[in-house]
């Protein structure tokens, strides 16, 4: 997938998670409207269904008054303010309440009947006077005089927002599922182009590594031919050997990709064996002394384990040393200084090789152990490698049940460990 079309299917992909999260917010807001909507049908029904029925209580109770009063000073009845000579709280309380369940509204609520804009001594013990729309609320007329009941929800919007709870968690839920999804397919996919694009270039590299030895061995084999080399046999040994040499390269870089590969598909044959390991650093340290002293540098020992013997693949274990003394020297820009330090901390030794060459950074020490990573900018390129060492090295060092850490500071130089569990 080329860059442009990368970009633009990341572009799309993230638009439409916005818009899906959008349309999302959408849905809830209108929920939320429509459910405050019908809350407030449904108080306006209860409202005028109670107003009603207070009216009716109200009249009869007034018709009674009358009655039981006769003779009795007109007035007094027609002080309707004193609306508690026929009204009760707990009266108004039972018919809210059961036109409340009528409904099925299961929600707190706070009243008081109204005179003249003015809450009367009927309403409920937490009722707060707040300015009210009077023409909201039905009024109800009694004898000429005009009252009205009002209402309110304290806890209005936790119902609002009960109501609506089930449908926004499955939202939210659904939205944070494709949230994770959409990452990790992202994540996928940028591996996924990293990793062909460092296959492109280890294909590229190898090809290139090859070109040279065999474009080599063609013009020996083209100054062989020619006579009057020919009879050179002197001239015909040098040539020779250089074919051999090319030729060794050539096999070494083979056995380098195989080893890989059977890498992937876990064909390495490791069997363990007891050993010492000062004995296979001393091996290793054989492999690579003659490229330290080419460079003029040094290597010193600091074998301080007094308990040496773990179980391993000597063969394998050697390659792993080996591997990290050859990156010690190749990323030295002077002269290679190399300190190898082993010491026993509890059942276990600690390989330290340290070394005083360019160092990495934070996020090349995270990655250095994947396969085909290679430190992508500065002088490295000068230092031929494929990324395949260290991927190596993991794998081996934790088949044989041990850790291994880098400490590194650009400039300054990296210290490879290893942990190994002992024997006893
Ligand atoms: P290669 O050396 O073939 O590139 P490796 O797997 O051995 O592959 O190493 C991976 C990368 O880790 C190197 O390309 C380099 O960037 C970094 N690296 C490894 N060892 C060192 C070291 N001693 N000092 C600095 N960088 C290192």
């Amino acid at each position: 997938m080329n860059r442009t079309r990368f970009r633009l299917l990341v572009f799309f992909m993230s638009l439409s998670l916005i818009g899906i999260i959008l349309v999302q917010l959408y849905w809830v807001n209108l929920s939320l409207k429509n459910s405050e909507d019908q809350f407030a049908y449904q108080i306006h029904k209860i409202l005028i269904q109670v107003s009603e029925r207070v009216k009716t209580h109200s009249e009869d109770k007034l018709a009674q008054l009358k009655k039981a009063n006769i003779g009795l000073d007109e007035s007094e009845i027609q002080k309707k303010d004193s609306v508690d000579l026929w009204l009760t709280k707990d009266f108004i309380d039972g018919l809210i309440v059961e036109e409340l369940e009528k409904e099925h509204v299961d929600v707190d609520f706070e009243f008081a009947v109204y005179k003249n804009q003015q809450p009367t001594d009927i309403k409920s013990d937490n009722f707060k006077h707040i300015e009210y729309n009077y023409e909201d609320y039905p009024l109800i007329d009694i004898d000429g005089t005009r009252f009205a009941l009002i209402l309110s929800f304290p806890k209005k919007e936790v119902f609002l927002f009960r109501s609506i709870l089930n449908i926004t968690l499955l939202s939210i839920i659904f939205t944070m599922i494709i949230i994770i999804a959409y990452v990790s397919a992202l994540n996928q996919l940028i591996k996924q182009k990293q990793i062909s694009e460092i296959k492109t270039d280890f294909i590229n590299n190898m090809t290139h590594e090859f070109k040279t030895p065999i474009a080599t061995i063609n013009l020996a084999l083209d100054a062989i031919k020619n006579p009057k080399i020919f009879s050179d046999s002197e001239k015909v040994q040098r040539y020779l050997q250089m074919i051999r040499d090319e030729n060794k390269r050539m096999h070494a870089q083979v056995e380098n990709v195989l080893q890989i590969s059977k890498l992937d598909k876990r064909e390495l044959d490791i069997t363990k064996d007891q050993a010492d390991i000062h004995d296979v650093l001393e091996e290793a340290i054989e492999h690579v002394h003659l490229i330290i002293e080419a460079r003029e540098g040094v290597l010193t020992r600091h074998f301080d384990a007094q308990r040496t013997t773990a179980l391993l693949n000597d063969v394998h274990f050697t390659n792993v040393l080996v591997n990290i003394l050859d990156n010690a020297i190749k990323y030295s820009p002077d002269e290679p200084v190399i300190d190898i330090y082993t010491e026993n901390v509890k059942d276990f030794i600690l390989i330290k090789i340290k070394d005083n060459g360019m160092g990495m950074s934070k996020v090349t020490q995270k990655r250095i152990f994947e396969k085909f990573y290679r430190e992508p900018t500065g002088d490295i390129h000068n230092v031929k490698g494929h990324g395949l060492g260290l991927a190596y090295v993991k794998r081996i060092i934790e088949d044989h049940n041990c850790h291994i850490y880098v400490e590194s500071e650009k400039g300054k130089g990296s210290t490879f460990i290893i942990k190994m569990p002992l024997i006893n």
